[in-house]
């Protein structure tokens, strides 16, 4: 086994070494969990409940140490770290509530000796490829309700997340799954390659959308399940009715929380040329509020860039912006190392020839670009090629209905953005992925319908 190393991205300093698996170690982990998973499957839908309520109580009572872990490995300010974590609770809670009733058996016809159901069955052994953005979340939504559904887990945490993968791993255990059920398989793209020559029943990917393509690319010819969560360019359109100070100090949050490293954050704003100027200074004033450094005390907002290679990125983005004539506002360089570190930086006057308008950010950087009209606002909103989620800030409910009808994305915000509820389904349109988790329908989808017809002889 190579080992992997971790560090800390708020100070290059290395935390540890941990163990990666090879091809083989792989294989023998997916022949493992092969073997385990018609027993898990044959478990009481209440024994793995109460596995996953102990699980949450876990992660209730560990808090402050998964917290710390987190922002030791990603650069998380402390704070997003345990909301994140009492986030998850609240997701545990409605995968818990809502579980019964999607692992009914359905009578749906019964007439004349001849009976029809419908029997939901888990897919078998499924893969969860995952981000280290929000680990506890995006691994969440699906070793949950993969595991209470009657599924073993192969799950790769992040590279860049791995310590908290291990940990969500560890709890899962000592709250009663067995260990061939859930198993943690450790390293960067070479392991998840190997994971994904596995002989695996679904595969469940977070992360970008280049190495989702070459994913979908892999298995396609299995015909398994496949869920692409990948990332997106969102936008929020401020009308001219709306109050400028409240909705920047709004979308500042959106933008820059989790230090813009969201798959949901706020990445292009178009504000009515109306309220424009009043906009802008609010915005930059929020943001300027806004305290950067180190990512362990509780007054820190912007933490670390979580992987080195993003801060080209980010700089290329502004550089191309600025050479286009978009005007910087405050930021626009790396800040000072050791460690990954970037300036929350603000532009205004910028358009859709700049890669910052068109290309994921993923980090503390956005756009301001004004609009004349509700339609010109639709236009540019749909001028992407992802759809994960838009917004619209006006005081007229209808104007919002009317415009977010017309944008092409899986989830619409009025007067909020950034949000995440268990309750509601997380899909994006286009190149922002396949298929969908949280809700109902992220139960079901670790499932497949078994159709009994039955005649009385
Ligand atoms: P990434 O694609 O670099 O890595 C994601 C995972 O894939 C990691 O575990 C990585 O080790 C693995 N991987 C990389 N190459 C692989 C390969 N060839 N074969 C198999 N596995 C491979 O993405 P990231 O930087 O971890 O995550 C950031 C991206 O995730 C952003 O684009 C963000 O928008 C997106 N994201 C989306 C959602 C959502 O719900 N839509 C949520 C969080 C993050």
């Amino acid at each position: 086994m190579i080992p992997l190393s971790i560090y800390n991205p708020a100070t290059n300093a290395l935390l540890t070494e941990v163990p990666a698996d090879d091809a083989s170690a792989v294989a023998i982990k997916a022949a493992a969990a092969r073997a385990a998973q018609p027993d898990w499957q044959a478990q009481p839908l209440a024994t793995r409940k109460d596995c996953l309520a102990r699980f949450r109580t876990a992660v209730a009572t560990e808090v402050e140490t998964l917290a710390a872990i987190m922002t030791s490995e990603t650069g998380k300010p402390i704070t997003m770290a345990r909301r994140e974590l009492n986030g998850l609770l609240e997701r545990i809670d409605f995968f818990l509530n809502e579980v019964d009733a999607v692992m009914l058996t359905r009578t749906v016809f019964d007439e004349g000796g001849m009976t029809e159901q419908i029997q939901p069955l888990p897919l078998g052994v499924v893969a969860n490829i995952s981000a280290w953005n929000y680990p506890w979340f995006t691994s969440g939504n699906v070793l949950v309700p993969a595991l209470l559904t009657g599924n073993a887990v192969l799950f790769k945490p992040s590279e860049f997340a791995t310590l908290s993968g291990l940990a969500m791993t560890r709890l899962l255990h000592e709250a009663g799954v067995p260990k061939d059920v859930l198993i943690a398989v450790v390293g960067g793209a070479a392991t998840g390659e190997a994971l994904v020559a596995q002989k695996i029943d679904g595969l469940f990917f977070t992360g970008s959308h280049a190495t989702g393509v070459g994913l979908a690319r892999t298995v396609g010819s299995r015909l398994i399940k496949l869920q692409l969560e990948l990332g997106g360019k969102d936008p929020v359109y401020v009308c001219d009715d709306a109050d400028p100070a409240s909705a920047a100090a709004a979308l500042a949050d959106g933008a820059m929380y989790n230090t813009g490293q969201s798959c949901c954050s706020v990445e292009r704003l178009y504000v009515h040329e109306k309220i424009y100027e009043a906009f802008v200074s609010a915005f930059v004033a929020t943001v300027k509020s806004f305290q950067t450094g180190d990512p362990t005390s509780a007054d820190t907002y912007i933490g670390a860039i979580t992987r080195a290679p993003q801060l080209d990125v980010l700089q290329a983005q502004v550089d191309d912006a600025v050479a286009k004539g978009g005007t910087l506002l405050m930021g626009g360089h790396r800040g000072p190392g050791p460690g990954n570190w970037f300036e929350p930086t603000v532009l205004s006057h910028v358009d859709h020839s700049m890669l910052l308008m068109r290309e994921e950010t993923f980090g503390p950087l956005i756009g301001i670009q004004a609009v004349g009209s509700d339609a010109e606002a639709v236009e540019l909103m749909n001028d992407t090629r992802y759809g994960l989620t838009a917004g619209v800030f006006t005081r007229d409910k209808t104007r919002a209905r009317s415009i977010l009808s017309k944008v092409k994305a899986g989830t619409v915000y009025w007067n909020c953005c950034d949000r995440v509820s268990p309750r509601l389904p997380w899909s994006g349109y286009g190149d922002s992925g396949l298929g969908l988790t949280l809700s109902t329908a992220g139960i079901e989808t670790f499932t497949r319908p078994k159709a009994w017809h039955e005649r009385q002889p």
